[in-house]
């Protein structure tokens, strides 16, 4: 069975086999990566054609035919599909927006390893994602050749990692790390677990929401031999929580792995206190910890996606006055420039008059009154 959530004509995959179509290596190596794919599948020639064109020659796209089939392409503001399709306004830029806004290349001691924080360090080991994000604040690494991410440059990273005994904590990034081969990923986990200072290991992937059928059991055991190890994931609005997104993070909980989610606050997509409510409670659900809530970054080729910080702190008033504390993310800005993240209070900036109820969600459910 395919995830209920597909509102769109999946002709093009009319006659893919069931067995295909939940095997990983299918969805990611039918993914829909030029404009002549993308206007096949919609079976009509967009009016953004040649727009779509110039954008992608400065920001490739790649879409799953999962995460492609649960989004109505015919709806240009649908939130699945304003979070992958090329948009024009990627290559509008406002002043201040950077490529790089958090100014992560400067803080890497050798090429891929960011060093910022004393006790830990993340380490981008692709530029590979399954689905590439618009939103993306390392859209700046996608046109780079695959070459550099080889296994000379991550021994480099794991080299630095053994030398400097303050770090406990590695966050393996990219890109997708579950893109990379098991045999690569393991090698990477394995050395790192191998150095005796390190504690623990975090993996940032996005493959529960956009390839889910990527999580296997072979992927769950082999991860398992590297806990403590934490997992986590970006789903934006309610409709990624789909039943095969919630089996991935099912099986990756059942092997000893907690799973936590980092949203980014998304205009068009997920900038209202309804969408937001119903994603974290959505995401309670399925065991899923609410962790983080991003203020969209200052990067090149997202300004359309940024919503201001007054509407971000309005919703988290609106949050914390309505639904349960195990639901609520931290609001956070990561400040441009690589000077770290700063936690945004809404009952610190904003007095009581604004806090607001939700009866009117509560009284449909008959929870009150
Ligand atoms: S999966 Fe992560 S790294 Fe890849 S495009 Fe999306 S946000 Fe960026």
């Amino acid at each position: 069975m395919k995830s209920k959530n597909h509102t769109t004509s999946l002709s093009l995959w009319a006659g893919v086999s069931t067995e295909d179509w939940y095997n990983w290596k299918w969805q990611y190596n039918n993914r829909i990566r030029t404009i002549t794919q993308l206007v096949r599948v919609l079976s009509e020639t967009p009016a953004t054609l040649e727009e779509w064109r110039t954008v992608a020659r400065s920001y490739p796209f790649s879409i799953t035919p999962f995460y492609f089939s649960l989004m109505n392409t015919a709806d240009e503001k649908d939130p699945v599909r304003l979070q992958c399709f090329p948009d024009q306004k990627e290559d509008n830029f406002l002043p201040g927006s950077v490529a790089d806004p958090l100014e992560e290349e400067r803080d890497m001691p050798v090429p891929g390893l960011v060093h910022r924080y004393p006790d830990r360090c993340v380490a981008i080991i692709t530029n590979i994602c399954a689905t590439y994000c618009r939103h993306c604040n390392r859209k700046r690494m996608w046109k780079r050749d695959r070459m550099e991410y080889n296994k000379g440059y991550l021994r480099r990273m794991i080299d630095y990692v053994s030398k400097t005994l303050y770090i406990r904590e590695v966050i393996v990034s990219g890109g997708d790390p579950l893109t990379m081969g098991e045999g690569a990923l393991e090698w990477f986990l394995k050395s790192l677990r191998s150095i005796s200072h390190i504690d623990v290991l975090r993996i940032g992937s996005r493959i529960p929401v956009v390839m889910p059928m990527r999580i296997t059991r072979q992927v769950c055991s082999m991860l398992r031999k590297y806990r403590p190890l934490w997992f986590n994931t970006q789903f934006n609005h309610p409709r990624e929580i789909t039943p095969e997104a919630a089996r991935a993070c099912e099986m990756l909980l059942e092997a000893g792995i907690p799973v936590s989610n980092q949203s980014v606050l998304l205009r068009g997509v997920n900038d209202n206190y309804e969408t937001m409510r119903d994603l974290l409670y959505g995401l309670q659900r399925i065991s899923v910890r609410p962790y983080y809530l991003f203020q969209c970054d200052t990067v090149r080729g997202a300004d359309h996606f940024r919503a201001d910080i007054g509407s971000g702190i309005e919703i988290m008033e609106k949050l914390w006055r309505n639904i349960s504390g195990l639901c609520i993310p931290q609001y956070v800005f990561d400040v441009p420039g690589g000077r770290g993240k700063i936690p945004l209070y809404p009952l610190s900036l904003f007095p009581v008059k604004s806090l607001e109820t939700d009866e009117h969600f509560f009284d449909k459910r008959g929870e009150v009154n």
